[in-house]
């Protein structure tokens, strides 16, 4: 079997992965809070453990492995919206109107992330669903000494668990204090203190609690969710290295404390950020999109996809226009290549190996550039599938059309032109076809027509 390779953030180190149970392999990924469209950095992470959900089926078989990425639907930007809808006139109560949010944008997000080719989790738990255990082990918490409550807040107390505390992110408690923003408030013991459970005004949407009227606080809810659905010890941790601190670090402790005799996450993987042509993508600057709106403007989700895919998980990606024009003249290369071909029975060993390697999937591509190269379009097939690359319900995009009879017309015209001198009808076809986004290539073997990017097969009928 294929020893996986992973970068463990806790340890620092390239670990042979060991998973505790190989017939159940176990993956939480931290999802995103349902306020509005994902934007293209939300997206990266979705990619990055879909490639490892697809490495770890491969490895291990499609029923031994059980991913979970839940949804945040406790939060004050789906409250402020459902408000801002209810002020407007929108019928409903509030709860009714947050859940109506929620609902619409976790329909645009599991639509938006199926274009990139990302597989559903095998559960997407929401934050609402789980509040009773939350409640729970938020008991269990203060039972043990962890976590105290005032005024009418509970939180975790961080001096209760010193030694474990910052581990993560390789900080001490005293060095955060000094660096971090933190929130200061009369209720706190300690300033790194963080909240488990807060109140809720009348105008928010709140639960019962044996501390009054309230909702979770955000890390509760990952802990509560994985203990759950995953058991207290699991294989793989995932998120954006933006979580690594607070709310991995506050996962930690949570879970830990809450169960003792588990060890909540073994594997904690990390992806780095996502720029845009360079710069941190933001409003301010104008750069800053949703995968929604890339797709509006035609960038095919597998362009997206092979994109994001050229970068290593753990190094900066930057998204730009050329690469997105570049991965489209590819993708529309290999569908050409290996269009009606059967996929081999098996990805090649090599395209494994990359992945296997911490995830190397832009080994993995020159690999399947490899394969290309050597016409091998079975194996180039049955490889990128395990990228979630090539598949048949990506494709239509690209729907390989024949090309064939063009090709001929060219070369016939060609032939005709030979005797007759007169070269107007070949400038005329190669300039309809340029035009139509085709690379001409023409030498003495024949005439080859092979769609690049911005291939507009329209722009084909009146040859
Ligand atoms: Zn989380």
């Amino acid at each position: 079997m294929t020893t996986i390779k992973l970068h463990n953030t806790r340890t620092r180190t390239k670990e042979d992965f060991v998973p505790i149970d190989s017939d159940n392999v176990r993956m939480y990924v931290c999802g995103p809070t349902v306020y509005d469209r994902a934007h293209l950095g939300n997206a990266r992470p979705v990619v990055v453990f879909d490639t490892l959900y697809r490495l770890l089926r491969h490895v291990y078989g499609a029923d031994q492995v059980t991913y979970v990425r839940n949804f945040t639907d406790v939060d004050d930007k789906i409250n402020a919206t459902a408000l801002a809808r209810k002020q407007a006139g929108a019928e409903g109560s509030l709860e009714q109107l947050v859940q109506e949010r929620s609902d619409e944008t976790i329909g645009w997000y599991l639509h938006d992330m199926g274009a990139l080719g990302a597989l559903e989790p095998n559960a997407m738990p929401r934050a609402t669903e789980y509040i009773a255990q939350m409640i729970e082990m938020i008991d269990g918490l203060i039972a043990k000494g962890h976590a105290y409550a005032a005024e009418g807040h509970v939180l975790f107390a961080v001096d209760s668990w010193k030694s474990g505390y910052g581990k993560l992110s390789g900080r001490s408690v005293d060095d955060m204090i000094a660096g971090a923003r933190v929130e200061v408030a009369p209720y706190k013991k300690n300033p790194m203190d963080f909240v488990l459970w807060k109140p809720s005004t009348d105008e928010l949407p709140g639960w019962d609690s044996p501390w009054g009227r309230g909702r979770p606080g955000w890390h509760i809810e990952c802990s509560a969710m994985s203990y759950e659905l995953l058991g207290a010890s699991f294989d793989i941790h995932g998120g954006g290295n933006d979580l690594m601190f607070p709310h991995h670090e506050n996962e930690i402790a949570q879970s830990c404390c809450a169960h003792p005799k588990g060890e909540f996450a073994r594997v904690w993987l990390h992806n780095e950020m996502l720029q845009v042509e360079g710069k941190k993508m933001s409003k301010s600057l104008g750069n800053f999109f949703t995968v929604h709106d890339l797709l509006e403007q035609g960038v095919p989700g597998e362009v997206i996809r092979f994109v994001f895919l050229q970068t290593h998980y753990r190094k900066p990606m930057d998204w730009t226009e050329k690469k997105a024009r570049e991965a489209e003249a590819t993708l529309r290369k290999w569908r050409a290549l290996t269009a009606g071909v059967e996929p081999a029975a098996s990805a090649a060993p090599s395209v494994i190996e990359a992945l296997a390697d911490d995830l190397n999937t832009a080994g993995a591509i020159a690999e399947l550039h490899r394969l290309a190269a050597d016409g091998d379009a079975a194996a180039l097939l049955a490889s990128a599938q395990v990228l979630g690359l090539l598949g048949n319900d990506m494709g239509a995009w690209a729907e390989a059309m024949d090309l064939s009879t063009f090709a001929a017309r060219l070369a016939e015209a060609r032939a005709e032109a030979m005797q007759s001198k007169d070269f107007s009808e070949v400038d005329r076809l190669k300039s309809v076809f340029v035009a139509a986004g085709l690379e001409v290539r023409m030498s003495k073997e024949g005439v080859e027509l092979v769609p690049a990017a911005g291939f507009d097969a329209s722009k084909l009928e009146d040859v």
